[in-house]
C-alpha cells in the first residue's frame, strides 16, 4: 500500500493558517494597522481599491525596520513582541503571534518599505523587500521617510476557494471602514486617514484636550455630539471613559457598540449586557443602547489570546468587571439627570389631518413640528372620558390596560366587566403592515419644507449611501451632502411618526431593502418592525392618550388578532383572572 499521509509544504500550511488570520480584506487592513501601532506609530494612512482585493497600502510613520528584520518579518512565527508564554501576561502591543504578514504573504503580492528613524533626518537610507506567493522575490536598499509602508496587492490571487466566498468589494469596503473606524477609536492620540478607492473616508488627528471623547465625537457623530453622557470611573486598576448615548437612542442591532479593552477593540457580551442593565428601564427590551468605551484593566487579568483575530477577550473576574461597569454606566447616566431621562413619548402621534392628503399648511405644520421632534397627530386623537369612549387605565411597559364602553362595538369576546390588555408594539405592527400593503404599488413623496440633516459614522455613511436607491423605492428621499452628512428630503405620510433617522440607518445596516428576493409581504412585515422601532410615541414610558390613538387606529383596522409574525395583538384581563392570581399569591 502506497502511503498515504505526507507533511504539508511550508506554503500550504502558511496559506491555511491564513485562513484564520485573514479571512477577508479587512483583517488584513487591521493586522497592517496593528503592526503600525506597535511600532509606535502616531500617523497612519491606509489606502485601499476595490474592497481591499486589489490594493491594501499601510503607511506609517513608527519605529520601522533594518533590512534583516524585514526578510524576518515575513517569517512564520517571528515577532519582536514576546519571547515566552509569560510574557503575554504583561503584554500590551495588539500583536504577539507573528504570524500576519506571513500568512498575508502567502496569499498575495507584498512589497515592503522600511526605513529606521536616523535623527531627524526626513529622508533615511532604508530596504524594500517584495514577496509573492510566500516567496522573496528582492530586497533592495533604497531611501524614504522613516516608518514602514507595507503594499498588499492582489489579496488572495492564489487562493480561488476564499475568493469565491468574498462579498461583494462595497460591502469588504464598508467592513474597512468598520475596522478602521474601531482602531481609530481604540488608539485617540493616533491620526488616521481612510482612503478608499480615491475618496478620503476618514481624517481625524489627535486632539489635545478630552482626546477620547473628541475622537468618538469626530468619528460617530450624532448623537454622541449632542445628546451623550460622559463616563468616567477609575477604582482597583479598572478605568471606564467614553460617552454612552442617551437612551432614546438605543436601536434595534447592537451596531452602535464600540467596546475598546485595554487598547483592542472586542465584542463582549457580558459587557453589552452590564451596559444595557445599567440603563434599566430606560431601554425598552430587544433595543441596544449606543456606547463608545474605553475598559482598561491590569494585563494580567485578561487574556487576550481566545480568538484567531483577538476579537474576544476573557476577563480572569468577568463578574467583578461586569459590576464595575455596569456601576460606571449608571453613575455616568443617573448622575446626571435622574432615573427618568428625558422622552417625548407624551407628545400625540400624528397630524392634525389625514383627509386632506395634500394639505400644505398641515404639512408644513408638521414640518415644523418634526424639527422640533414633536410628531402630530393624523386623526383625532381619541381622547374623552365619556362612558361611550374606550379608556385608557394605564400602560406598563408596551400593554395598555383599555376599559371600553359597556355599548362596545368591540366585534372580539370581550365580556362588560373584562379590561382590553392591548400589546402596543403588536396591535402597531399589524397596522403598519396592512397601511404598506393597503398603499398603492409606489408610496407617495411628500416633500418635506425643511429636510432632515443628520450626521453619521463613516461607516453608517457607506451603508446608507449604498441604500439611497431602495429608500427611494419606499419613497425616502436621502440625499448624500457630505461625508457623513445626509438630507432626508421627504417621505411617504405614513412615516411621520417615526425617527426618519433612526429608521434609515437601521434599514441600511439590515440591508432589508436590498434582499431582492424578499416577497413584498415579507418586506412589508421587516418595514413595519422597523418603523414600530422607530416610532417616537413608543418610547417610555408610553403616553395612554398615545396608547388610545394606537387602540383607534387598529380598531380600523378590523382589531386584528395578530402582528405579521402571528403574535397576539391583545387579551382581556377579567375579574376571576385577578382573583386567581390573588389566590397563588397566597401560596
Ligand atoms: P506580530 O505583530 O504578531 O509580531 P506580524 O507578522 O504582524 O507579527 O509582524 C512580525 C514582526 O514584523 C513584528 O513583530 C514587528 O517586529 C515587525 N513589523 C511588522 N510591521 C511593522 C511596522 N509597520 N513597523 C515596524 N515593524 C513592523
Ligand atoms: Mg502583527
Amino acid at each position: 500500500m502506497p502511503q498515504r499521509i505526507h507533511h504539508l509544504d511550508s506554503l500550504t500550511i502558511d496559506q491555511i493558517a491564513a485562513g484564520e488570520v485573514i479571512d477577508v480584506p479587512a483583517s488584513c487592513v487591521k493586522e497592517l494597522v496593528e503592526n503600525s501601532l506597535d511600532a509606535g506609530a502616531n500617523d497612519i494612512l491606509v489606502e485601499v481599491s476595490l474592497g481591499g482585493r486589489d490594493l491594501i497600502r499601510v503607511t506609517d510613520n513608527g519605529c520601522g525596520m533594518g533590512r534583516d528584520d524585514i526578510i524576518s518579518s515575513i517569517e512564520r512565527y517571528a515577532t519582536s513582541k514576546l519571547q515566552h508564554i509569560d510574557d503575554l501576561q504583561r503584554l500590551l502591543s495588539r500583536g504577539f503571534r507573528g504570524e500576519a504578514l506571513a500568512s498575508i504573504v502567502s496569499i498575495s503580492h507584498v512589497t515592503i518599505t522600511s526605513a529606521e528613524k536616523d535623527g531627524d533626518a526626513p529622508i533615511c537610507s532604508a530596504t524594500t523587500l517584495v514577496a509573492e506567493g510566500g516567496k522573496i522575490c528582492s530586497v533592495i536598499d533604497t531611501q524614504a521617510p522613516p516608518g514602514t509602508t507595507v503594499e498588499v496587492a492582489s489579496l488572495f490571487y492564489n487562493v480561488p476557494a476564499r475568493r469565491k466566498f468574498l462579498k461583494s468589494p462595497a460591502k469588504d469596503s464598508q467592513d474597512i471602514i468598520k475596522t478602521m473606524t474601531c482602531l481609530s477609536l481604540a488608539s485617540p492620540s493616533v491620526s488616521f486617514r481612510l482612503i478608499v478607492d480615491g475618496r478620503q473616508v476618514i481624517g481625524v488627528t489627535a486632539e489635545q484636550s478630552e482626546p477620547l471623547n473628541a475622537r468618538i465625537r469626530a468619528l460617530l457623530k450624532d448623537p454622541f455630539v449632542n445628546d451623550s453622557f460622559d463616563v468616567r470611573h477609575t477604582r482597583d486598576g479598572f478605568s471606564l471613559t467614553g460617552l454612552i448615548a442617551d437612551p432614546r437612542h438605543a436601536r434595534s442591532t447592537r451596531s452602535g457598540q464600540y467596546l475598546i479593552v485595554n487598547g483592542r477593540y472586542v465584542v463582549s457580551f457580558p459587557m453589552s449586557y452590564a451596559i444595557k442593565a445599567a440603563f434599566g428601564t430606560t431601554c425598552e427590551d430587544g433595543k441596544h443602547p449606543l456606547f463608545a468605551l474605553h475598559l482598561s484593566l491590569d494585563p494580567s487579568s485578561i487574556d487576550v489570546n481566545v480568538h484567531p483575530q483577538k476579537k474576544e477577550v476573557r476577563f480572569a473576574d468577568e463578574e467583578w468587571v461586569r459590576m464595575l461597569v455596569q456601576e460606571s454606566v449608571s453613575e455616568a447616566l443617573f448622575g446626571k439627570r435622574g432615573f427618568s431621562t428625558s422622552c417625548d413619548a407624551s407628545l400625540p402621534l400624528y397630524s392634525q389631518s389625514s383627509a386632506s392628503e395634500s394639505n400644505e399648511d398641515v404639512f408644513s405644520a408638521w414640518r415644523y413640528a418634526a424639527v422640533e421632534e414633536a410628531p402630530v397627530m393624523a386623526f383625532e386623537m381619541a381622547k374623552g372620558t365619556s362612558s361611550s369612549a374606550p379608556q385608557c387605565l394605564v400602560v406598563m411597559g408596551d400593554v395598555a390596560l383599555i376599559k371600553l364602553p359597556r355599548t362596545s362595538v368591540f366585534p372580539l369576546a370581550i365580556p362588560d366587566d373584562a379590561l382590553l390588555l392591548l400589546d402596543l408594539r403588536q396591535a402597531m405592527r399589524a397596522v403598519v403592515f396592512r397601511d404598506f400593503e393597503n398603499s398603492s404599488s409606489e408610496l407617495r413623496t411628500e416633500l418635506f419644507l425643511v429636510p432632515i440633516s443628520f450626521d453619521c459614522s463613516s461607516q453608517e455613511a457607506a451603508l446608507i449611501t449604498q441604500a439611497i436607491p431602495e429608500f427611494e423605492k419606499i419613497g425616502v428621499i436621502v440625499r448624500s451632502i457630505g461625508p457623513q452628512t445626509f438630507l432626508i428630503e421627504g417621505a411617504p405620510k405614513l412615516f411621520l411618526d417615526i425617527d426618519l433617522q433612526k429608521f434609515c440607518i437601521d434599514i441600511a445596516y439590515e440591508g432589508v431593502l436590498s434582499s431582492h428576493d424578499a416577497k413584498r409581504a415579507a418586506l412589508h412585515k421587516r418595514l413595519a418592525t422597523t418603523y414600530v422601532a422607530t416610532m417616537k410615541a413608543l418610547r417610555f414610558p408610553v403616553d395612554p392618550d398615545v396608547a388610545l390613538t394606537i387602540f383607534t387606529r387598529w380598531s380600523q383596522h378590523d382589531f386584528p388578532e395578530l402582528s405579521p409574525d402571528g403574535k397576539p395583538c391583545y387579551s382581556q384581563l377579567t375579574s376571576s383572572s385577578l382573583k386567581e392570581w390573588i389566590v397563588k399569591g397566597v401560596k
